[in-house]
């Protein structure tokens, strides 16, 4: 499960990591009150489950108050790659003297926890990776162990501050950063995470450590131990993600532009890879699972349309368990009661795909289109989504704050 940046600050406050004073806003007027409380200037911060939101506009630097009403309801209104915001975080500015990278996530390679380090913090780490992979601390963690000393000390040692760096009570920015490091370890362990990241870690002008933003993912066969933090991502508003896990649907959104819905991970993955093969790009992963009902089907176009940015939509059924006329019926549902004004293109084979079929011609939906394989089914997708693209159909995200963080 991943968290919305201000849970996860409330899970890095709670863990003693520091973090700035901030409120969360669900209306432009509320993020203007908070100013009462906050002062300027603010950063206005849109809450969605992507990263990049300073490069896509969703994240802004306010020095009034009508600034920061304005940043809110821009926010508000706009999508921020793919992912509409229910609400915004309006947080204390500091003034940012150097931005650090720190994570703890599990590994696949290493079966285990690896922290990752970088003293070039606010890009996005795999440019760092490769661009100058020599600026990278990367160190598995024993989870049995625990973080070691020499691992902190490496950290430490990477991020080069000097005696320059110290904050106003005192603290030399190196000890601060070691603490931050031991606290995001018990962090990352004591809530069952999978990822704990930090990214920018900052030193401020006035030699403070501070954690600017969170990525935190909670690990889902864990979450019986965390019923207050199921229950608060779930209470977060009509989010996608949460209304998918609720109908038991696989969602992943992406940023591509070609809605995907499938039945069986490996049918929508390959799926995904035959989009991009083909020059087009997918906006989720969607698996209905095995002997999806109509509902099912219907909630799942629900979710993949709610994003607001999907061009074309691709269903592709190999029916298994799935009876295809099922899932036929659940697409005549919602496109016969919703305007779905993007190209869909559908995909039915094995088990009832004559009588799926069937139902789709007798509904006679204008604007779908049932392809006689999967190949061709990919083909047309990518072609009308291009075709949507070229008709100008959607707003773009405004560029605001340049960077990748
Ligand atoms: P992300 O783009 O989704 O990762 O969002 P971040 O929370 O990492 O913010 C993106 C960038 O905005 C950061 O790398 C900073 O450069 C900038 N930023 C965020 N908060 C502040 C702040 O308080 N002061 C200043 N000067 N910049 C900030
Ligand atoms: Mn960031």
């Amino acid at each position: 499960m991943d968290l919305l940046e201000h849970q996860g600050k409330r899970l890095f406050a709670d863990a003693g990591l520091p973090v700035l004073h901030a409120r969360l806003a669900l209306t432009a007027a509320q993020a203007q009150a908070a100013i009462g409380e906050l002062g300027l200037p603010v950063v206005v911060k849109a809450q969605v489950k992507t990263g990049g939101r300073g490069k896509a506009g969703g994240i802004r630097y306010c020095t009034t108050e009508g600034e920061v009403a304005a940043a809110a309801a821009d926010i508000l209104a706009m999508t921020v790659r793919g992912h509409r915001a229910a609400s915004v975080l309006v947080e204390q500015a500091v003034e940012i003297a150097h931005e650090l990278y720190l994570a703890i996530s599990s590994s696949r390679a290493q079966r285990g926890p690896v922290l990752v380090f970088s003293a070039e913090g606010g890009v996005d780490i795999e440019e760092v990776a490769r661009r100058n992979p020599a600026a990278l601390v990367r160190t598995p963690v024993d989870p049995l162990l625990g973080l070691c000393d020499y691992q902190v000390r490496d950290v430490v040692a990477a991020a080069a501050l000097g005696p320059e760096h110290t904050g106003p009570d005192g603290t030399p920015a190196k000890q601060a950063l070691a603490a931050v490091v031991r606290a995001v370890w018990r962090l990352y362990r004591d809530s069952d995470a999978t990822l704990c990241e930090i990214n920018p870690l900052v030193v401020t002008t006035s030699g403070e450590v501070v954690c600017l933003d969170s990525k935190v993912t909670i690990d889902d066969n864990a979450l019986y131990r965390h019923a207050d933090l199921k229950a608060d991502a779930e209470a977060g508003a009509e989010d996608r993600e949460a209304r998918a896990r609720k109908a038991g649907l696989a969602f992943v959104a992406l940023d591509g532009d070609i809605g995907v819905l499938g039945n069986g991970a490996g049918l929508v993955m390959s799926t995904i890879d035959q989009i991009a093969a083909a020059g087009g790009s997918a906006a989720d992963f969607c698996d209905i699972g095995g002997g999806a009902r109509a509902e099912v089907v219907a909630t799942a176009l629900e979710v993949i349309l709610a994003a607001g940015t999907v061009r074309a939509l691709l269903v592709s059924i190999f029916g298994g368990i799935t009876r295809c006329d099922e899932v036929a019926r659940g697409l005549v549902q919602v496109l016969g009661e919703t305007t779905v004004d993007v190209p869909v293109v559908v995909r039915l084979d094995g088990n009832a795909a004559a009588e799926g079929r069937a139902v789709l011609a007798g509904a006679r939906l204008p604007g779908l289109t049932v392809a006689t394989d999967a190949a061709e089914a990919v083909r047309l997708a990518v072609a009308g989504a291009a075709a949507q693209a070229g008709s100008g159909t959607l707003p773009q995200a405004r560029p605001d704050l340049p960077r990748e963080a």
